[in-house]
């Protein structure tokens, strides 16, 4: 730290990102990236988008915009494009939260909501899970603080229903942010609920499903007032937050849904293979609505499994809290993928 850093963030840990090693090839598991490479749609408008960088970006993305509202069935000032729904998430704790509206999320969930908390001198409060990891919904009705939910939940995969989380957003006051990083891979989207509810904002990202991780696009959508105060912060801090290229992959891949519900119904095929084979080798899994699972091995301790399967060139996430400590989250691949891992755990359990 330079003695010129300043007061205010001080004592900030910053978010620690999946490692994304370049010694060698690995087989990459730790991120729930995508396996399959951009909709060619998308390649193709990227490539032909380059070829005006010269320009500044729109900073309404009309082209993204209208594309997805034909998309979701929505009106123009619902929704905001990011960069990355990492930017939206944080766009939201600046704009909902302060002393008297505090920050609600589990305390496992993605472990960015306590930094963009922190970052932003927000109060915040964890509500634990349960036994099961899964999340109990009375604890979240009627408290009138800024809930921030992933759904499904990570690192655990598991999902609320649509019903659920609606008891949740029409018993409070207060803004429910829904985060749908992973809903294309099993749960419900509550993108509808939009419209009955002025207090719900659902963010999604085209980083997992729609194979655009490095593009960095991401989005929320709500009502007309919640976009325009989510508008207030963008243009305070940067008009340009999309690039053009990653505008226009977006474009491409929306156009491209069949492609993204292709690559999506591999992954959940692949995932139920995976949760066999782990079961069968004595993994306890939880049940995952998403492009990973998380799984407990009664042979091997989380984060020995992680070091041993990275030294076979296999990258998996392993999370050093506590109740966390002997389980692993593993990505979802192709089937091929999935093969040589479950291979490599043979190895190291039977
Ligand atoms: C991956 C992820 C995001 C954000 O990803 P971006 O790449 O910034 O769009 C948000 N929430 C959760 C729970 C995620 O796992």
């Amino acid at each position: 730290m330079s003695k010129y850093f300043s007061n205010k963030y001080q004592s900030l840990v910053p978010y620690t990102p999946g490692e994304q090693p370049k010694d060698q090839k690995y087989n990459k598991l730790n991120t729930n990236e995508s396996p399959f490479t951009p909709s060619p749609k998308a390649i193709e408008y990227m490539n032909e988008a380059a070829k005006n960088l010269q320009l500044y970006s729109d900073p309404d993305c009309t082209r993204l915009v209208n594309t997805a509202c034909e998309y979701f069935g929505i009106e123009k000032d619902e929704i905001l494009f990011t960069n990355g729904s990492d930017e939206i998430l944080n766009f939201a704790f600046m704009a909902f939260c302060d002393k008297d509206h505090p920050a609600v999320f589990p305390d496992i969930t993605y472990g960015f909501y306590p930094v963009f908390a922190e970052m932003n001198g927000i109060p915040y409060e964890e509500i634990p899970l349960e036994d099961d990891f899964s999340i109990d919904i009375e604890k979240y009705k009627g408290i009138n603080k800024t809930i921030f939910i992933a759904n499904p939940n990570a690192p655990t995969g598991i999902a609320l229903s649509k019903g659920q989380i609606e008891e949740i957003v029409k018993s409070n006051d207060s803004v429910i942010v829904i985060d749908e990083a992973y809903v294309d891979f099993g749960a419900e989207s509550v993108v509808e609920l939009t419209k009955k509810y002025d207090n719900l904002l659902v963010t999604q990202t085209f980083s997992k499903s729609r194979s655009l991780a490095g593009a960095r696009l991401g989005f929320g959508i709500g009502c007309k007032a919640l976009i325009q105060d989510l508008n207030t912060i963008k243009y305070s801090t940067n008009p340009y937050n999309v690039n053009t290229v990653s505008m226009m992959a977006g474009v491409g891949a929306l156009e491209d849904d069949k492609y993204m519900k292709e690559n999506c119904k591999t992954v959940m095929a692949n995932r139920v293979y995976t949760v066999m084979e782990l079961e069968r080798l004595g993994f306890e899994v939880l049940p995952s609505s998403s492009n990973f699972v998380f799984a407990k091995s009664n042979k091997i301790g989380g984060k020995e499994l992680y070091l041993n399967l990275k030294e076979k060139g296999i990258l998996i996430r392993h999370f050093e809290k506590d109740r966390l400590f002997d389980y692993n989250r593993i990505t979802i691949g192709s089937l091929d993928q999935m093969k040589a891992l479950i291979k490599a755990i043979e190895e190291e359990v039977l």
